[in-house]
Formats: C-alpha cells, sequence, structure tokens
C-alpha cells in the first residue's frame, strides 16, 4: 500500500468486500456482541493484521498515513471492525518501536503468516488515565519473568493470541516495562465479555495474570523503558483513533444526507429546509477539519518528527467531531434515527468512546496543553 494508486485499489476491494459480505452482519454483531470468525478471516485475508509490519518481515509496511486511511474506511461501515485492526497496530508498535530483530522476527512472523492477533493491555482497575500507576508486576526467575495482575478494559480479549502487557519492574515511571505475553501462557486468564453501550462487537474484557512465566527474552526495549515506549506508542496510535472517529462520522453524514433527499414532509424532501441544510453543511465541514487535522498528524509521523500535541489535537477534535456529527445524524433521521432499522444510532453509540479510550478528551487537553506551556504549568 505504497503508492497511493495502490492504496486507492486496495480502499476500492475493502469497501466492497465490506458491503457485500461484512455489512449484513453488523445488525447481528451489535445485537449479540459477537466478532465472527468469517469477519476476522476476511480481515486476515485482506492483509490487514500485516498493515504495520514492515515489508522485510513479510508485511504490508504502511505509513501511519495509509493505515489511518484504512481503519477511516473501516469505520465508515463500523466502529468495532475498525478497532479489531487498529488495537491489533496499537499493541505492535513498542515492537516496531523497539523489538530486536529476533523478537520481530519470532513476533511479526505468526502475524503475517498465521494471522495471530495482538492485543494492548495498559489499563488496570487503578491505573486509567494515571498509566504511571500500574501495579502489575514482572520479577526475573532466570531466564525468564513472572507476570501477575489484573489488567482492565483488553480489547480483543480472549480472542488475541498475544498480549502487549506493561508491567513494573521497580518504583516509579522509570520501573514500567513492555513485555509480549503469548495468550496460552499458563496462568494467563481472561474476564467475561464486557457488555458495552457501543462497539459492541468490539470484545472488551479483563486480563488476569497468575504467575505468568514467560521467557525474559519477550521484555520489548529496555527494563524500565516503559513509559518511554507508550509514549510514543500513543503518539502513533491517537490518530487512528481520530481515524475511526471521522470514518464513523463520515458514514453518519452519508446516511443523513441520502435520508434527508429521500424523506418527505409538508410537500418536499426535507433536505430543502434551510434548517437541515444548514446542519448537513456544518457536519461536513467539522468532518473535513477534522480529517484535515489528523492526516496532518500521521503526516508529522510519517516524516519522522511524530508530535504528542497534534495527535492529541487530531483525536480531540475527530472524536468531539464524531459525536457532535452522529448526534446531528439521528436528529435528521427524526424518529427513525432512533430506531435500529438505520445504522445512525449505532454510530452515535459508537462515538462516544472514542472520546475515552487511549486517554480521555480531558488528557488530551493536558497533553496539548504541557506542549504549550511547559510540564511545572500542567
Ligand atoms: C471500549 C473500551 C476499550 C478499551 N480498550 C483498551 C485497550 O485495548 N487497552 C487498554 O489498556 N485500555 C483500554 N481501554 C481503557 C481506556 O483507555 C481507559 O478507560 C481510559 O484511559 C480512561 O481510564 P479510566 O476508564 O480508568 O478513567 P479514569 O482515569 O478513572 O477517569 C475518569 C474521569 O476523570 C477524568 N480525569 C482523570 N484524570 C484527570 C485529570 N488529571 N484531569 C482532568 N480529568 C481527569 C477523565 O477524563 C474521566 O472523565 C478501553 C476502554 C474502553 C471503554
Amino acid at each position: 500500500m505504497g503508492k497511493p494508486s495502490d492504496l486507492a485499489l486496495a480502499l476500492e476491494s475493502l469497501r466492497r468486500a465490506l458491503r457485500e459480505q461484512v455489512v449484513p452482519l453488523l445488525p447481528h454483531m451489535d445485537e449479540t456482541q459477537e466478532f465472527p470468525d468469517s469477519v476476522r478471516g476476511l480481515l486476515t485475508e485482506l492483509g490487514l493484521l500485516t498493515l504495520v509490519v514492515p515489508e522485510a518481515h513479510g508485511g504490508l509496511g504502511s505509513s501511519l498515513t495509509d493505515l489511518c486511511r484504512v481503519i477511516e474506511e473501516l469505520a465508515r461501515w463500523d466502529a468495532s471492525i475498525a478497532v479489531f485492526v487498529q488495537a491489533h497496530a496499537t499493541a505492535l508498535r513498542p515492537l516496531l518501536l523497539a523489538g530486536s530483530p529476533e523478537q520481530r522476527r519470532a513476533f511479526f512472523g505468526p502475524v503475517v503468516e498465521q494471522g495471530r492477533l495482538f492485543a494492548f493491555a495498559l489499563t488496570e482497575p487503578h491505573a486509567g488515565s494515571d498509566a504511571a500507576a500500574i501495579a502489575a508486576r514482572a520479577e526475573p526467575a532466570g531466564d525468564d519473568c513472572v507476570l501477575s495482575g489484573r489488567k482492565r478494559f483488553v480489547t480483543n480479549g480472549g480472542i488475541a493470541d498475544y498480549y502487549l502487557a506493561f508491567a513494573r519492574t521497580g518504583p516509579g515511571r522509570k520501573g514500567l516495562t513492555a513485555f509480549v505475553v503469548p495468550a496460552r501462557s499458563p496462568g494467563l486468564s481472561v474476564g467475561k465479555r464486557e457488555n458495552k453501550m457501543g462497539l459492541r462487537a468490539s470484545p472488551t474484557t479483563d486480563l488476569f495474570l497468575e504467575g505468568v512465566r514467560i521467557p525474559a527474552a519477550h521484555r520489548i526495549g529496555a527494563e524500565g523503558q516503559g513509559f518511554a515506549l507508550l509514549t510514543a506508542t500513543l503518539t502513533a496510535s491517537r490518530p487512528t483513533i481520530a481515524a475511526q472517529a471521522v470514518g464513523l462520522a463520515q458514514g453518519a453524514l452519508d446516511t443523513a444526507v441520502r435520508y434527508a433527499m429521500e424523506r418527505e414532509q409538508f410537500g418536499q424532501p426535507i433536505g430543502s429546509f434551510q434548517g437541515i441544510r444548514f446542519m448537513l453543511a456544518e457536519m461536513a465541514t467539522a468532518v473535513e477539519a477534522a480529517r484535515a487535522l489528523l492526516y496532518r498528524a500521521a503526516a508529522c509521523h510519517d516524516e519522522g518528527v511524530p508530535s504528542p500535541a497534534l495527535s492529541a489535537m487530531a483525536k480531540l477534535f475527530a472524536s468531539d467531531t464524531a459525536m457532535r456529527v452522529t448526534t446531528d445524524a439521528v436528529q435528521i433521521l427524526g424518529g427513525y434515527g432512533y430506531l435500529k432499522d438505520y445504522p445512525v444510532e449505532r454510530f452515535m453509540r459508537d462515538a462516544k468512546v472514542t472520546q475515552i479510550f487511549e486517554g480521555t478528551n480531558q488528557i488530551m487537553r493536558l497533553v496539548i496543553a504541557k506542549d504549550l506551556l511547559g510540564r511545572s504549568r500542567e
């Protein structure tokens, strides 16, 4: 997916496959919270699990910009599908940033050859916004490491083959370290699937680590480098959340535009009323503005100058836009927008979490303010 023409073609075939094979399943997936094996199979077959895997390891080696384009396209149809790919890409990021050649071979290989899935396990019961409060421990045991603790809200929990988990190897921020934990490790178990407002087909679970022994070679980066790795990972990943938000906002806008042309009241299409036209114009403008900011953050990353503040701005602006645009889309559909017969209520429920995960929008403001004012005035 290097050249724009390659990407355009790939997105077109992705769109066709989604329309034909996934869209008919979406209401059932939303109702039952199931992520069907057939959908996972399709996304794997399309190579979407290898998007960020370097070409040298058999992956597509996509730029962050192209990754965002794919996630945006997926989210136009369904955010649960987008987050399946997005969370996996986020969990692979520390390997891209700090994995040794052996680790890259050991973990990218199974992704490319066997469609293995990664999940990102950072959050804990008492460590949400305050990631440095992580309590899960990793203790040395000969050539191994033993992990104990509980992770919360793990996307792809229970269906992932590997967890990229952060654990404490010492005190404070400098005491955090990242590890790859195979899902089949003895002592590892997952909790029930959380019953959620939105992103319902995306599995979210607890992860319990009870004396999980893994080779010390599964440590990614140096001991104590976890917090720095986390910050770099989130800087790369927040634009992908923004892409999810822009995609689902676009999906809601498309539905609202179609509906405004078809639905008649007072003897004319509701799209002829200025009140509706102005709403649609504002929605479209906000989506374009969010898209521009998101791809600016992604381009900075791709040019080798990743900016935590720009990534935070993109996520903040795009997720607030998604919430507003999807709410307006429900309004434009009137009572029908409130029914599950149309996708806009699902888009509205799915939009909410983009303001929450990978750092809430309050935390995004702290990141931006820190860039403007420095730490002392946070
Ligand atoms: C569907 C879903 C999927 C998720 N997937 C993952 C995943 O794959 N991996 C993972 O590790 N985590 C995941 N998360 C967790 C997510 O990243 C956290 O929920 C999020 O970071 C917020 O943490 P918290 O829920 O503990 O809220 P808290 O940190 O308890 O925050 C509660 C409220 O206080 C506000 N707040 C906190 N601190 C401050 C401050 N200093 N200033 C101002 N306001 C503040 C917050 O903005 C929020 O409004 C997921 C969450 C959800 C809902």
